[in-house]
């Protein structure tokens, strides 16, 4: 491309000098923005650099977050302006480098170049006018929809539209050297319309404009929300790279002074980082669940407040390391509602296309406001103090806790009777106590025994796998209990785990290793699916029904697990499996029990798990059961049935017992 700026004197070094303005504004305000991430506490995140480089190539290149249902047309607009803008950048390149020095860059004189800038500038018009029609009369409720977002817009329009006309004018004016036979097709066209209208003074005309506007764009950036372009590329290779439901750990917990996170000091620097990154697409607001009925939580205004709290509070703790500082605002203003509010559901983290992790920075300031304030709500205090005092949330004596299995002749054995049991079942503080999980406990025995299964069990030495605790955000708690459980598997040999709950499932399987607890963990669907796929379990023909499943949170979203328990249903003859459309798999709606919120009063809208039922009242599919593969699940759903008087409409159950109905033996 023909820069217009002549021999280096004048217009080069006026160019030169208009790159530096615009690129040294960019650098001096990134630098700012870095030194205020740097505030924050350390927190390695290098572990795994192939995963994290994959994961660059995955979701920031190829964009697959933003291209995930429901969102394929306003994520593919998305996309269209993102890899038009990275293709764009590189003409720029070009065009900044041939304006100065007066060469072009290698690869940029080629047909396929031209061509694919053309297409490009072209497609990013259409995404962008998409766009900006989405934004005006169809934005989605919990977008933020600010005046920044058009300047954005407007500014990338104006690139692409300047890039067209100087192309063209530069065809018509013959000042592109264009080495190939066929030129752009847009260029093409607009070179026959400027033919007669003076194309070397419209081309320079344009070609200044556009590179004047790509200077402004740059000093703009970092003062915007659009910053995102380009901490999203760190955002991604820094993710959580350990699993999804795995919480971090405090280690040597007795020596710290201070827990959890309050100012921003306390947020580690990813924390922050994700701050910038937020693109205010409002994508976790629109699955929250808790925001859904009507809770004062917004996933979306917790990673805003952290990020505002830390552009306020940066500039004086740059000063003065000493200054005073305040929590982020939903932290100061809606306490306790807002954090105690969040079932750790991960529909947020899930949904989100820039990889923010909110339940972390959640979860981080409960351990604030329970270990350092001691302000737990009462309940959920009261579940604390009973898990440390009788090894459960609900306070049953100890010593029961493995009366279910010794009721009804099923005769399951103990560790200490069977010490060569290839499996740990851990049964879970719900199916040891509550009456409807003790049937789910029974059924799970029953087709071990079906699939001649080696097991046995702690009973009474079995203790709260910590899930609850650690959630509330009491990590001494979760410590205690899963040291506790650590030393008796370690007493009796264990090597393999079966749980039939997925927060016991997530804990011993994603969290129990932080503490050196590493085991072989399944989840009892899991290994259904593979007992009846090895032909060790044989389910037979029942009464045909249609069941609907209801993804579990941490089985689904926080352990990848969608498929093993839908196809046990499938397993299952006369079984017709029905989803919950559009709440299923990914998409899934938490029942409400999460993050400790099984024991917290649920005072404030509508009860997450009522919402449920109507989700799956409005169906109309014709499920007369509610499938589901967790303990918590099926408590909620249960009480949601009740609630809305449809006992005899859909009834909950687990998986296991349609499988256990069903044996052949
Ligand atoms: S984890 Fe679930 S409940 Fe908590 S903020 Fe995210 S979407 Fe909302
Ligand atoms: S946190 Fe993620 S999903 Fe939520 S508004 Fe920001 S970018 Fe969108």
């Amino acid at each position: 491309m023909t820069a217009p700026t002549g021999t280096f004197f004048p217009g080069g070094a006026i160019l030169l000098a208009l790159t530096i303005l615009g690129f040294g504004a960019f650098f001096w305000r990134a630098w700012r923005l870095y030194r205020y991430m740097r505030l924050g506490r350390d927190e390695a995140r290098i572990d795994h650099p192939w995963r994290r480089l994959r994961d660059e190539l995955v979701v920031y290149f190829g964009q697959r977050k933003l291209l995930k249902r429901p969102y394929y047309v306003r994520g593919l607009a998305h996309a269209f302006i993102f890899w038009g803008f990275l293709v764009i950048t590189i003409g720029t390149v070009d065009l900044l480098f041939k304006g100065i020095v007066g060469f072009d860059l290698p690869g940029t004189g080629s047909a396929v170049f031209a061509w694919t800038i053309d297409v490009f500038a072209l497609l990013v018009l259409v995404s962008i006018a998409i766009a900006a029609v989405r934004r005006l009369f169809f934005a989605p409720p919990r977008m933020h929809v600010a005046l920044d977002g058009y300047v954005i817009l407007g500014l990338i329009a104006i690139l692409m539209i300047t890039l067209l006309v100087f192309e063209g004018a530069g065809l018509s004016a013959g000042l592109l050297k264009t080495g190939y036979a066929r030129p752009p097709i847009a260029g093409t066209i607009l070179a026959s319309i400027f033919e007669s209208h003076a194309p070397a003074t419209i081309f320079a005309f344009a070609w200044w404009t556009h590179v004047v506007t790509v200077l402004a764009f740059a000093a703009y950036l970092p003062q915007s929300k659009h910053l995102h372009i380009v901490t999203t590329l760190p955002n991604v290779f820094f993710r959580k790279q350990t699993p999804r439901g795995q919480l971090s750990l405090i280690e040597d917990i007795e020596k710290q002074e201070t827990f959890g996170a309050a100012a921003i000091r306390d947020f580690s620097w990813k924390q922050l980082l994700d701050g910038y990154t937020c693109t205010e697409c409002g994508r976790c607001s629109d699955n929250c669940p808790a925001l859904a009925t009507g809770k004062p939580l917004d996933p979306q205004k917790i990673v805003l407040d952290i990020r505002d709290q830390l552009l306020r509070d940066g500039p004086k703790l740059l000063a003065d390391a000493k200054a005073e500082t305040t929590p982020p605002a939903h932290y100061v203003e809606s306490k306790p509602e807002e954090l105690w509010a969040c079932t750790t559901c991960a529909a947020c983290v899930e949904a989100c296309p820039v990889t923010i992790e909110h339940i972390d920075k959640i979860v981080d300031m409960r351990r604030h406001l329970t270990l350092m304030e001691g302000s737990a709500p009462p309940e959920a205090q009261r579940a604390m103090t009973n898990i440390e005092r009788a090894g459960n949330p609900w306070g049953e004596p100890r010593e029961t806790r493995g009366e279910w299995a010794s009721s009804n002749d099923l005769g399951v054995p103990t560790f200490a009777e069977k010490p060569d049991a290839e499996y740990l079942y851990f049964v879970g503080c719900a199916a040891s106590y509550d009456r409807r999980n003790q049937k789910v406990a029974r059924a799970l025995v029953q087709v071990l025994r079906a699939a001649g299964v080696s097991f046995a069990i702690l009973a009474s030495e079995e203790t709260c796998n910590g899930d609850p605790a650690r959630r509330i955000g009491n990590e001494y708690l979760w410590q205690m209990q899963a040291q506790q459980n650590i030393e008796t598997f370690k007493r009796y040999g264990v090597r393999k785990v079966i749980a039939s709950c997925p927060h016991c499932f997530n804990t011993i399987a994603n969290e129990y290793p932080q503490l050196g607890g590493n085991y072989e963990v399944i989840h009892a669907l899991q290994l259904v699916d593979r007992l009846i796929a090895e032909g060790k379990l044989h389910v037979g023909r029942g009464i045909a029904e249609a069941v609907a499943y209801h993804d579990p949170c941490y089985l689904g979203r926080h352990n990848g697990i969608y498929d093993q328990p839908r196809s046990v249903l499938d397993a299952i003859p006369g079984v017709q499996r029905v989803e919950i459309e559009p709440h299923h798999r990914e998409r899934g709606f938490c029942c409400g029990a999460g993050g400790g919120r099984m024991w917290m009063e649920e005072k404030v809208g509508q009860r997450v798990n009522h919402r449920r039922i109507e989700q799956l009242l409005a169906l109309n599919s014709g499920a007369t059961k509610v499938a589901s593969g967790c303990p918590f699940c099926l408590i909620m759903l249960e009480e949601g049935v009740g609630a809305k008087g449809v006992q005899d409409v859909i009834r909950p159950v687990d998986v296991l017992e349609l499988v256990a109905g069903r044996i052949e033996s």
